[in-house]
Order: C-alpha cells, then structure tokens, then sequence
C-alpha cells in the first residue's frame, strides 16, 4: 500500500475500463455508448474520465452545464458532447465549443435556434428531450407539431437525437411505471421521425435501465453511476469496480478517559476509556454533518472505525479503540473496501451525493 500522506482521492481509471466493458456487454455491439462525466465526473475528475472514454471507444459524452463541456474542450476533448441542460446565457458559448443543447421546451428550441441563425450556423446537432413521466424537463407529445413546424425549411440546426428519461428505472416496483415511459416514448419518437427526412438517434436508458430494460436500449444508451462502479443494486454491485477511492491518515491519536467529550459541542461524551483518531477531513471535503455521531464508519486496517462527536469543516474523529494503528496511518473512508453505497446509505443518502460531494480542495490521484 502506498502512502498517500493527506487525504487523497484515487481514481482507478483501470476500474473505468472494467465497468465501461462490463456495461457495453449488456447491450448490442451496433448501440452507441454516452459517458456521463457531468459534476466533474459524479466527483472524481471530468477530464481524466473523458480522456479514458475517449481511449476506450465512447461515441458521446453528457455534462449538465455548458461550463463542464467547456472545460472538456479546453483539456482537448474531441468526442461530441450534450448539454443536459442547456441554458440561454451560454447558447452562444455552447456554439463557439461545438457542445450540443438538450432542447427541452418550444422557448428553449426557438431561442436557439435564433441563435443557430443569428451565428450563420448549418446543420447544428441538436438533441430534443421528452418529458415521458419524470416531469422534470422536457417537450410533451402536444409540442410535436409546433417543433416540427418550426423545423420547415430550416438548415441551420439538425436534430441529432430523441430522448427521455426514466424516473425509476432501478426500482422493480415501478416496473408497469417505466414501461408507460417507454412505450409513451416510443409513440412520441415514432411521430417525429415519421415527418423528418433523416433519422436522428433515439436514447432512453440510464445505467439501471441498462441492466433492467435493455429492450430499450434504441441506438445509444447513457451511462454515469455504472462507469463510476455502483449499478444501485447488490448484484450489480458485484460486477462493477469502484472507481473512486477516498484516503486519509490518521494526524493525532488522542487517550480519553470516561466523561472527556470529543469534538465541538460535546456531542460525544465516553462512558469509558477510549482511543480516538483524528482524520483531515470534514464537512469541507465532502464528509456531512449527517455523517457525525456514530452514523458513518470509515476504515483502519480492515476494521471499521466509527465517526463519533460532530464532523467538522476540516476534521472527524473516530473511535479506533482496539484497532492496531497509529499516527501516519492509512485510512479508507470509501472505495474498494467501504463502498460508497454502505457509507451513503448509512446517512440515508445515495451514492451519487456522497460521491459528487467531494469538494474540489481533496486532491485527486490517478492508476492507470
Ligand atoms: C445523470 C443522467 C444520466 C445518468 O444516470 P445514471 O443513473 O448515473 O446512469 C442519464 N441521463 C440523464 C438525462 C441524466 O441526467
């Protein structure tokens, strides 16, 4: 093990390659493949993350905001790249970077698309989103015909792809749900490109619909969770390799006799003798309050250490009696061994928030 001297977050781009092969499996050879690295890569680093994509044959990438693609482009990015959400401030910037909008509502088509003109564009690829029943963004099937109408004679944008997206693709329980959204998008992206003379890509599925509905895969699928090595399932779970691995050491070892507190507040007050280890980092990094006080483990030599007192902006203490460590220690606070999802679902949160959480001040590190 090497000894990383701070806290430190490794990226295994070699888990990436795993989990990207291992996705890819599930669905035909011909489907194309979006990675979606938006929130710097659900936390670890957009751009290493883009460059491994890029390497290993992905056809399409997926950021939320137009800066995250910008970011992508100036790091050297090729491949093309969809913005989520695409917003009318950066329309022009989006253009200058060749990133491609989601165009969610006729206000959001029409004002681009006098952007594509007003900028000389032709053949602009755009992507055009359907809300099928997460009502979150997207166009209804009433706004077929106004987009369609508006697309006579225009060649300034060219519609590169339909999609939507499902609500609960992970959840069996909601399976008759989903279904209705497939089939609900079936009819809509049907109508469009029954009255459009090329034929644009349809995508619907995200990593759990990937593993659960991949008669629905259409010609391309997108992918974030399963990339980063979690598939929001036990069995997944298996299959896929952590990409991400929080590290620590431990900075001061403290002796406490019974009715000594620890940490701000008093919040752990001991009822014994106890060994505790404080750990660079907090709330600051990434870590919550919701973590404090016995909620969440992290892990010293194979044991599990509970977090005790209140997490603090830039330091937890944890309760390492009777475990053999000591000051310079390493510590896992999640990854290969404590997975993300045990940690997260301690707090009652998910994956995705523990790790996108994790602030840009903890340095990240790469294998490769
Ligand atoms: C974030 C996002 C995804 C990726 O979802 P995962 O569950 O991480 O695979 C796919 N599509 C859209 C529209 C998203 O916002």
């Amino acid at each position: 093990m090497t000894k990383v001297g701070e806290t430190v977050l490794e990226i295994d781009l070699r888990a990436l390659e795993h989990n990207y092969h291992y996705l890819r499996s599930k669905i035909n050879p011909e489907t194309k493949f979006l990675g979606v690295v938006k929130a710097f890569a659900y936390g670890s680093d957009s751009i290493a993350i883009a460059k491994k994509l890029e390497s290993l044959g992905a056809e399409y990438l997926a950021v939320a905001y137009t800066s995250e693609g910008v970011a992508l482009r100036n790091a050297g990015i090729k491949l093309p790249i969809l913005v989520l959400h695409a917003q009318e401030v950066s329309f022009a910037t989006m253009i200058e970077n060749c990133l491609e909008p989601s165009l969610y509502s006729r206000a959001i088509f029409s004002s681009f698309l006098k952007m594509a003109k007003d900028l000389g564009q032709r053949d602009y690829p755009v992507h055009l989103k359907f809300n099928t029943g997460l009502n979150r963004l997207g166009l209804g099937e009433k706004d077929i015909d106004f987009i369609l109408a508006s697309l006579e004679g225009v060649d300034q944008i060219k519609i590169s792809s339909l999609f939507s997206h499902l609500a609960a693709s992970e959840d069996l329980n909601e399976r008759n749900f989903t279904i209705s959204q497939i089939e609900q998008f079936e009819k809509i992206s049907s109508a469009v490109l029954s009255k459009l003379k090329y034929r644009p890509k349809r995508h619907m599925l995200n990593t759990s619909g990937i593993i659960n509905y991949p008669e629905a895969q259409y010609d391309m699928v997108r992918s974030g969770i399963g990339l980063y090595g979690y598939g929001n399932e036990a069995a997944e779970d298996e299959k896929l390799i952590p990409v991400a691995t929080l590290k620590t050491i431990i900075s001061q070892i403290h002796r406490i006799e019974p009715n000594e507190s620890v940490g701000y507040n008093r919040a752990f007050v001991s009822n014994t003798s106890k060994v505790t280890a404080t750990l660079p980092l907090g709330h600051a990094d990434g870590i919550g309050r919701q973590y404090g006080n016995r909620i969440g483990q992290v892990c010293v030599h194979g044991k599990l250490a509970p977090i005790i007192g209140n997490v603090c902006m830039d330091m937890i203490m944890v309760d390492i009696t009777g475990i053999d460590c000591k000051e310079g220690d390493e510590v896992i606070v999640f990854g290969q061994e404590q997975s993300a999802q045990d940690l997260a679902s301690s707090a009652k949160t998910i994956t995705y928030e523990l790790l996108t959480g994790i602030s840009q001040r903890v340095k990240r590190v790469y294998i490769d």
